[in-house]
């Protein structure tokens, strides 16, 4: 049994007032997690200034018998940085270690603490004349700590690959306070396991990642964002391999989106307005981009692209975007799909993946089925086609009641897509993470086989279960024993 006295007066020692509190209102807005469905309780919310701090507090948390949930920007989608309603947990905010401590322009390295936000690094890398080849709409508050243990994507996968790819080395607390430390990148290192990769994407269950080398790019020179109307989502599909064998290396973005979340953009983001004069069934939004070499053929190339899909019969109509402005207005009219769908009402989400060249298929078969084994509701898919990977939103009938309609329903149409896509040999989580929303479902539907070695590599390196407890690899003891007999802690 903790004792929580002893434990709180040492932390208080640990980190003083800055960087420990109880006060409700101070952590009150960091308990409810960015969609709104999870809301839980912390004993305290630590909010350490250095990974001494971090590793400190850990020892203490050890010591004790004290759970603890990293937070970085609370910009998850899965609730996998919010704690359980027992109030037992120490919430672990990352928001004050937000130095970039390393910029290696020579190098194309980056290295940063774990609370530094997405959109400050885009900046400090573009004063720098570079790039950081990942972004996603929750740019602005999503921290790198969160988007290395979600192994985020975004829009730029396509060409760049998830968080995974841009990671170097990494940082990071175990569950016993000691440090895995491998900021300093080796191109080649052929001692056994990657083991910062065990630790990307692990959701804070089995590390605290306090500061992470990422690889940075040259800038942009020059790009081209092309706005296209389409007949259907297979004919998004077929334009995709037409960009993709004539732009080659210089495809930055292929993102697809239907005619409702178009609307939902318009009606609920002031001053967005529609890039073409008539609604089209499906859009796509194509961006090339250069560097210096290679910046003056994009003109060429996008408008050859335009000839070719309209040529082929797959394009309705297209514009493309003046100046940076006009690009970004595009940009906006698919970065605010989430937000407006969410002002909409209530939809159960779903970050599913299949094989890239199965998707259109995937979308053409499941949006009507679920629509009519669900009536009243309203199917949409939209964003990263060229990975293979939509958001698949449900919407509730008009009027429904968003807990009662997301407990019964909800959870029935979920078991339904996630199904689906397991069919289709697909992903319940293509980016998202398990959080608490997907773990019951990653028990039912994973492989027995994965679903055991994550189990064993967690009662390894946390055998009390203290990192993020219900998260991602649920708890419960009766799909504990069934899958991994060895696992012993709590
Ligand atoms: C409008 C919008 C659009 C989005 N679009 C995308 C998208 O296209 N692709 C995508 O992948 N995601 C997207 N997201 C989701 C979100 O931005 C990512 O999941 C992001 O990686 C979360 O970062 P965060 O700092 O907010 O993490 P949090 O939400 O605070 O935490 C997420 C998870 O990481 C853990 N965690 C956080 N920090 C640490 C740490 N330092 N050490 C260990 N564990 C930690 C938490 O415990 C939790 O399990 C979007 C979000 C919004 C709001």
């Amino acid at each position: 049994m903790a004792d929580i006295t002893a434990f709180l007066s040492a932390a208080a020692d640990l980190l003083g007032p800055r960087g420990l509190t109880r006060d409700p209102e101070l952590m009150q807005s960091w308990l409810t997690d960015w969609r709104g469905r999870y809301t839980g309780q912390a004993m305290a919310l630590a909010s350490p200034a250095s990974a001494a701090e971090v590793a400190a507090l850990m020892r203490l948390c050890a010591e004790h018998g004290v759970p603890i949930v990293p937070q970085g920007g609370n910009s998850g989608m899965s609730g996998g940085a919010t704690p359980d309603a027992t109030g037992t947990a120490v919430l672990l905010s990352l928001r004050r270690m937000n130095a970039i401590t390393r910029l290696d322009a020579g190098a194309r390295e980056v290295t940063c603490e774990a609370g530094v936000v997405l959109q400050t690094l885009h900046d400090a890398a573009e004063a720098q004349g570079l790039r950081f080849p990942l972004t996603l709409g929750g740019k602005g508050s999503a921290t790198i700590g969160g988007l290395v243990s979600t192994n985020a994507g975004g829009t730029q996968v396509l060409r760049h690959g998830s968080m995974r790819a841009q990671v170097l080395g990494l940082q990071a607390v175990l569950a016993d306070g000691s440090v895995f430390d491998t900021l300093t990148p080796l191109k080649k290192d052929n001692r056994g396991f990657d083991l910062k990769q065990v630790l990307i994407g692990s959701e804070g269950t089995l590390g605290i990642i306090t500061a992470a080398t990422l690889r940075l790019l040259p800038a942009v020179a020059a790009r081209q964002v092309l706005w296209v109307g389409l007949g259907s989502v297979a004919a998004a599909r077929e334009l995709l391999l037409m960009a993709d064998t004539l732009a080659g290396e210089v495809l930055e973005a292929f993102e697809v989106l239907p005619l409702h979340s178009h609307h939902a953009v318009l009606a609920h983001v002031p001053g967005t307005r529609s890039p073409l004069g008539q609604d089209h069934a499906w859009y796509a939004l194509i961006e090339l981009a250069a560097d210096q070499p290679r910046a003056d053929a994009l003109p060429d190339l996008a408008q050859a692209l335009l000839e070719q899909g309209f040529e082929a019969g797959l394009i309705e109509d297209a514009t493309v975007a003046v100046n940076e402005t006009q690009a970004e207005q595009f940009w906006t009219l698919r970065e605010e799909i989430s937000a407006s769908e969410r002002a909409i009402g209530p939809a159960m989400q779903h970050d599913i993946a299949v094989p890239v060249a199965r998707m259109a298929s995937f979308v053409e078969h499941a949006v009507p089925l679920t629509e009519q084994r669900f009536p009243g509701t309203t199917a949409i898919a939209f964003g990263h086609l060229g990975d293979g990977n939509v958001h698949y939103h449900v919407i509730a009938p008009p009027g429904s009641e968003r807990a009662a309609w997301e407990r019964e329903e909800g959870k029935q149409i979920s078991a339904f897509v996630h199904d689906l896509v397991t069919e289709w040999g697909g992903t319940i989580s293509a980016e998202h993470g398990i959080g608490q929303l997907k773990a019951d479902e990653l028990v039912r539907l994973a492989d027995p086989v994965q679903l055991t070695m994550m189990w064993a590599i967690k009662q390894a390196l946390d055998p009390r279960g203290l990192l993020n407890p219900g998260k991602l690899l649920p708890t419960p003891a009766a799909s504990r024993s069934a899958l991994a007999p060895a696992y012993g802690g709590d």
